[in-house]
């Protein structure tokens, strides 16, 4: 196995539907995305190796690193964009640093916010109208080569992400990433004016069992 070679960590990211050639069927239906999220929390008390996925904290709850300001993405050419998958922007790394980027820009403030109003999981997938708008408000440029940014999110059609509904979160087993979820990875309290009528609804009152 990877782990007898001497692999210490692995990262778990999930496709996200987006770009030229969108692949729905390849996205997670919500029942895939909890046998996801079940599996990674089980590998992590199973397996002597470090599981990272970016989606929860370590009560279970949705996050969207964006929106938390946990992360945003530099481009090759030193756009500023929200995050990997939403190519659009406003500065530029050369404009004013990095940290003055990320701390006062008003692009990258209102696309935190606007998510984090509207919900715990992924607004690209979720409303990419709202990606729309927002990009249109701010006037971001296209920062993809192929210059079709705009037309590919107007060509989405809405889905799941990873929040699932209220009731499903599956907590941490592992104490060590609950306590440091707690510290390092959590929400930070940016959900606080979230539209909670937007949750996704529960399809099935039986838990998915583990993968
Ligand atoms: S907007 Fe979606 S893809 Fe971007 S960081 Fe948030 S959850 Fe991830």
């Amino acid at each position: 196995s990877l782990i007898d070679r001497g692999v210490h960590y692995a990262w778990y990211h999930t496709y996200r539907p987006v770009g030229p050639q969108i692949h729905e069927e390849l996205a997670l239906t919500p029942a895939q995305a909890r046998r996801v999220r079940q599996f990674v929390v089980d590998m992590r008390v199973k397996l002597p190796l470090g599981i990272i996925d970016a989606y929860y904290d370590g009560e279970g709850r949705a996050l969207c690193p964006m929106a938390t300001g946990i992360s945003h993405h530099i481009s090759p050419t030193g756009s500023v964009e929200p995050c990997p998958i939403l190519q659009f922007a406003t500065e530029n790394i050369r404009d004013r640093g990095i940290y003055d980027t990320l701390t006062q820009s008003q692009f990258l403030k209102d696309f935190r916010e606007t998510s984090a109003r509207h919900t715990r999981g992924c607004i690209v997938l979720e409303r990419p109208d709202l990606v729309k708008e927002l990009a249109e408000k701010h006037g971001a440029k296209d920062t993809t080569l192929r210059q079709s940014a705009m037309a590919e999110i107007e060509s989405m059609t809405p889905r799941n992400s990873q929040w699932l509904p209220t009731g499903e979160e599956i907590p941490e087993k592992h104490p060590v990433y609950r306590w440091a979820k707690r510290i390092w990875f959590n929400d930070f309290g940016v959900y606080q004016h979230l539209d909670a009528s937007a949750a996704p609804k529960s399809k099935s009152p039986e838990p998915a069992s583990a993968a």
